[in-house]
C-alpha cells in the first residue's frame, strides 16, 4: 500500500518485506508527489483538479474540528466546475499528510453531490488525487458504500494495483474484511494484463480509461460537454 521509496526502503531494512513484495512494490504505482516518477508532466494533461477555492483549516488538538466543507463552499466548488471544468480541491500548502487527507475528506464530500455528472468529474479528481498520494484512501469508504457503486468500483481497482496480496488482510483498509469488496480486487488482479506492470496500468488508466468509473448518466461523458 506505501507508494514511497522511503517506506519501502524502511520494510526492507527491517526484513518485513520478502522478495515477492519487494518486486510486487518495484513495479506498482507510486505517488507523484512523494514517489520516483516525479510531479511534472504526468502525460494525461490537462488536470481536473485546480487549486483549492478556500483555505481550509488543519485541525488542532483540543480544538473542535473545522468543518470539511460548509455548503456555501460546495455550492461554490460546484458552481466553478460549471463554469470551467475544474474542480477546485488541489491543495498547494500545508504538510503532506495535511494536504493528503483533507483533500480526500473534500472530495468524499463533494462526491456526495446530487448530479450524476459532477459525481464523474468527482471521480476524475479522485484519480488524480490518488495519482497524486496513492494512500489513505480509506476515508472515501464509507462515502462509496452509500452511493453509486462506480467509486466503489474504483477504489477496488486502484487497492488491487497497489496491494501485496499479503496485506489484504490488514485492518487499516477495513473494506477488505467485507467480501464484495475482496471479490472486486481479485477480479480486477484476475482481469489485468500479464504484460504490463501495475504502474502501466495506472498510467494508460489515467491517460484514458478514467470513463470505466463514470456513471454517464445522460450517456455521454461530462467532459464532452466542456
Ligand atoms: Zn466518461
Amino acid at each position: 500500500m506505501f507508494g514511497s521509496s522511503a517506506f519501502e526502503g524502511m520494510f526492507e531494512s527491517c526484513d518485513l518485506v520478502d522478495d515477492d513484495e519487494t518486486a510486487f512494490y518495484d513495479q506498482a504505482p507510486r505517488s507523484r508527489c512523494i514517489g520516483v516518477d516525479g510531479k511534472d508532466n504526468p502525460g494525461y494533461l490537462p488536470m481536473i483538479r485546480s487549486d483549492v477555492r478556500f483555505r481550509p483549516e488543519e485541525p488542532r488538538v483540543g480544538k473542535v474540528p473545522p468543518p470539511v466543507l460548509t455548503e456555501t463552499q460546495k455550492n461554490e466548488i460546484y458552481k466553478h466546475w460549471q463554469s470551467s471544468g475544474k474542480i477546485g480541491t488541489a491543495i498547494s500548502f500545508g504538510a503532506l499528510s495535511f494536504r493528503a487527507r483533507r483533500e480526500c475528506e473534500i472530495l468524499a464530500r463533494l462526491y456526495e453531490h446530487a448530479d450524476p455528472d459532477f459525481q464523474d468529474a468527482v471521480i476524475d479528481a479522485i484519480a488524480e488525487w490518488m495519482d497524486d498520494y496513492q494512500h489513505d484512501t480509506e476515508r472515501l469508504y464509507p462515502v462509496a458504500k452509500n452511493s453509486s457503486s462506480k467509486l466503489m468500483q474504483l477504489l477496488a481497482f486502484q487497492y488491487a494495483l497497489v496491494t501485496h496480496p499479503n496485506l489484504y488482510g490488514f485492518r487499516v483498509h477495513g473494506p477488505m474484511d467485507e467480501p464484495e469488496f475482496e471479490k472486486m480486487v481479485k477480479d480486477f488482479v484476475d482481469g489485468f494484463s500479464k504484460e504490463e506492470t501495475y504502474r502501466d496500468i495506472w498510467t494508460n488508466f489515467m491517460q484514458d480509461g478514467r470513463c470505466q468509473f463514470h456513471q454517464h448518466r445522460a450517456g455521454k461523458c461530462w467532459r464532452t460537454k466542456l
